[in-house]
């Protein structure tokens, strides 16, 4: 996992947003390979072992159908993303894009319950549960393949995209609130998100708004 992504987790336990604190023991230049990460809210632990954090137990995966050049193209157009400091997320089978998507996309990637990790720079590897563990605002964009796009794990999604960062899901789950269709087949849709999720920023206290 790339260091960078520290700042976008969140613990993924059902209580107010919170921060995880990293006890790194094995990095090796901006890729973290052995770390725990707790949460000082909950005091849940998780680690990031081989370079892949782990916030569920860790799924067989199927050999990954290649991807043609035509086909990550058409994902990088859903996508809609030339360039961005923030990740994309490729979930599932998405993930198996991940190389020739890096020749069309200058983004960071974060591949979420993927096959077997690459080494490839700027790309994070992470297993999830039912829900995304980040922020709000810390993805550019994200694909769901059919095996994910739980109602629960689509919701995490829309609330980690930036405004305006499109999730591309699978043509027979409904679209999360706040986000707009933008376009369908009978395989998938693309949506964007039209309205900013709040997240840490309710914690900080608001300016009075007059001063006797
Ligand atoms: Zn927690």
């Amino acid at each position: 996992m790339q260091r960078d992504l520290l700042d976008a987790l969140r613990c993924p336990g059902t209580h107010e947003e919170s921060w995880l604190v990293a006890m790194v023991s094995h990095a090796e230049g901006p890729e973290l390979l052995e770390a725990e990460l707790a949460c000082p809210v909950c005091a849940a632990e998780y680690r990031i072992t081989g370079g892949v954090a782990l916030f569920a137990d860790r799924q067989p995966v199927d050999d990954d159908e290649p991807y043609t050049s035509d086909m990550v193209l058409r994902l990088a157009a859903m996508l809609g993303v030339a360039e961005s400091p923030l990740p994309v997320a490729l979930v599932g089978r998405y993930a198996a894009a991940s190389g020739v998507l890096a020749s069309f996309v200058a983004a960071p990637q974060l591949l979420v319950n993927s096959g077997a990790p690459t080494n490839a720079p700027g790309v994070s590897h992470i297993v999830v549960a039912d829900r995304l563990p980040l922020g709000v605002e810390t993805l550019a964009a994200i694909a769901v393949d059919e095996d994910y796009a739980s109602p629960a794990l689509l919701e995490s999604a829309a609330r980690a995209l930036r405004l305006g960062g499109r999730l591309v899901a699978p043509a027979d789950v409904p679209i999360p609130a706040g986000m707009r269709e933008l376009a369908r087949d009978e395989v998938e849709w693309v949506a964007e998100t039209t309205v900013r999720a709040s997240g840490l920023i309710e914690l900080r206290r608001r300016a009075p708004e007059s001063v006797q």
